[in-house]
């Protein structure tokens, strides 16, 4: 038996919302057996189970704001001792604070990993107000979906899985991603300089179309995990 083993990869998927983290983030686990673990989706699962972190999530999210590290830290940590992202993790919308970095290079140091790479889609602001605003899923297999770039081949039906009832996220609105990209600049984009000074970030040109970019993003993970 050969007992070498490989190091999980960890991919950091950096950019503001609308620029395409959980789409690129859901090709790349399919191509590449790696596991998603998204913030948001995991506190809109805790906000629709009503827990007590849930409901202190709710008003900030609904607002555009940062949920505290306290809160998005339990949460992560708790999805990161789960046995199957042992595969290894896209990190999709986590770490958005500098605390959540340097808990994120501690909890990764204690088990023996690091970073692979801190990938930034670079993307303009006033196009994500309407990527954003336009945006729905289905609500059986989470498929994305959009108003005018992108909508299911055969209407009310979606491409993936044939479910017929979609859904739009509450903060999905032109007055709150406004707000969210404020955070985004003020919170998040600084962290393009600590994982630059790791060594670990990549940059794409996320304005391209979906295929352009996952071929991209799909080079820098083979590259980086070689
Ligand atoms: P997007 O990237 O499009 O903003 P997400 O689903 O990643 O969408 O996040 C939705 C909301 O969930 C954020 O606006 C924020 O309120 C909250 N959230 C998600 N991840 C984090 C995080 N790592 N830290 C703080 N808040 C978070």
């Amino acid at each position: 038996m050969n007992d070498t083993t490989t190091t999980p990869a960890v991919l950091i998927l950096l950019g503001p919302p609308g620029a395409g983290k959980g789409t690129q983030a859901r090709m790349l686990e399919e191509e590449f057996g790696l596991i998603q673990l998204s913030t948001g989706d995991l506190l809109r699962a805790a906000v629709a189970a009503g827990t007590p972190s849930g409901l202190a999530a709710k008003t900030v999210m609904e607002a555009g704001g940062l949920v505290s590290d306290e809160i998005v830290l339990a949460i992560l940590e708790d999805r990161m001792a789960a046995p199957d992202v042992k595969a290894g993790v896209i990190l999709d919308g986590f770490p958005r604070t500098d605390g959540q970095a340097a808990a994120l290079d501690g909890l990764l140091a204690r088990n023996g990993q690091k970073v692979s790479a801190a990938i930034s889609l670079e993307v303009d602001d006033e196009a994500m107000v309407g990527r954003v605003a336009g945006r729905f899923t289905c609500a059986n297999c989470g498929e994305g979906y959009h108003d005018t770039h992108k909508r299911p081949a055969k209407a009310d039906a979606c491409d993936k899985c044939g479910g017929t009832e979609f859904k739009r996220r509450a903060d999905d609105n032109a007055e709150t991603v406004r707000e969210r990209l404020k955070a985004y600049h003020a919170q998040t984009a600084p962290l393009i300089a600590h994982y630059r000074k790791m060594g670990v970030l990549e940059t794409v040109d996320a304005m391209g179309s979906i295929a352009g970019i996952a071929s991209a993003l799909g080079a820098i993970l083979r590259r980086v995990t070689a």
